[in-house]
């Protein structure tokens, strides 16, 4: 079976519901087809220097999320990322093999630096793009379920392992496919909806999966549209609308054009009045799952040692083909 490869970054106690509607359901669905991994990416947090028990704390949170929406372990790898080294091993390789002008090209980095100046980015920061090449390239995964918001960093990823392949050998390593599934894709900040919903926000526009169901109901009731009253999807002309839909789709599993129908002579009110119950339907048993799964944290390690140990043969493998490859004297 073909392999799939993807992970969050445990920033935050809580995921988004970008996080679960532009991933998390993609990765369920895709354990029936492939043979997949999903991991904690705690070395991708490391980025923005969080607290050192908030981080445990947030990899562990992190993990009862994915098992809430879904991901099942008998089915799926499931890892931190820093109990495989040769994620960072391979990062350093790739990062030899890196222009520096391409990777100041990520448009994430220039984002994120814009935000926190200069003198609060990191190298790390810079350099994320070539970690998350050694996540993928280190399990051959041929497909990577991501969101629109990573679609650079893929190609960034295909682009060094075909100059490894060009190098080293046509077998080096695996080039991945981007795995987009379009109408779901992207999930907007509520309140300015041409700004992807993202857990590194601070504002209001955000939903956030372990929040109070009430604090998200009042979220979608006070999300921005615009002054034309007619529910229509249309994301260059009316992202704010547009996005109320995509969320209301992904969460009841009713089309797009269905919703434009049953909305078309009624007032933005009651799209969100609707849909805020959506959501809250949602978020209600899925807390529920999670509280449960947190209350056994012997379980949960139990799922990351196993995890591990998967991940760590497949990478293992990769990683002595890539030093021999590259020139590195095995050890004996
Ligand atoms: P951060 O602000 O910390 O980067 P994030 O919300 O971007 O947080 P990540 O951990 O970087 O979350 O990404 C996890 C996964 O969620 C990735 O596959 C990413 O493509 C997807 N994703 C993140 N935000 C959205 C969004 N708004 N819509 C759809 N998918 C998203
Ligand atoms: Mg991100």
């Amino acid at each position: 079976r073909p392999r799939i490869l993807s992970g969050m970054q445990p920033t935050d106690d809580s995921l988004t519901l970008g996080n679960y509607i532009g991933a998390l359901t993609q990765w369920v669905a895709l354990q029936d087809s492939y043979d997949t991994l999903y991991m904690m990416a705690d070395l991708h947090a490391l980025t923005v220097n969080p607290e050192p028990a908030r981080l445990r704390e947030r990899t562990r949170r992190t993990l009862a999320q994915y098992l809430a929406g879904g991901v099942d372990p008998e089915r799926s790898t499931l890892f931190v990322q820093s109990h495989v080294p040769e994620h960072a091993e391979l990062a350093w390789i790739l990062s030899c093999q890196t222009g520096f002008g391409e990777a100041s090209r990520m448009t994430q980095f220039k984002d994120k630096a814009a935000k926190q100046g200069t003198d609060g980015t990191t190298v790390g920061l810079f350099t994320y793009p070539v970690l998350m090449a050694a996540d993928i390239l280190l399990y051959d995964a041929e497909r990577v379920p991501v969101g629109e918001d990573q679609r650079q960093h893929l190609e960034i990823t295909r682009d060094i392992a075909e100059r490894l392949n060009t190098r080293f050998g046509h077998d080096t390593v695996v080039v991945p496919e981007p795995h987009i599934v379009k109408a779901v894709a992207k999930i907007y900040d509520l309140q300015e909806p041409t700004s992807k919903m993202s857990k590194s926000a601070t504002g209001k526009g955000t939903i956030w999966l372990l929040d109070d169901p009430k604090v998200s109901a009042k979220r979608i009731k006070s999300a921005v549209t615009d002054d034309e009253a007619v529910v229509r999807y249309d994301p260059a002309a009316k992202p704010g609308v547009s996005n109320l839909l995509t969320i209301f789709s992904a969460l009841t599993g009713r089309t797009i054009p269905d919703l434009e129908t049953e909305y078309a002579d009624k007032q933005y009110g009651h799209l969100k009045v609707d849909l805020a119950e959506a959501v809250v339907e949602f978020l209600t048993p899925f807390q529920e799952r999670v509280d449960s799964y947190l209350s056994d944290p012997a379980e949960l390690d139990r799922v990351l040692a196993a995890g591990a140990q998967k991940a760590r043969e497949i990478a293992s493998t990769t990683l002595a083909r890539v030093y021999d490859r590259v020139g590195l004297l095995p050890a004996s």
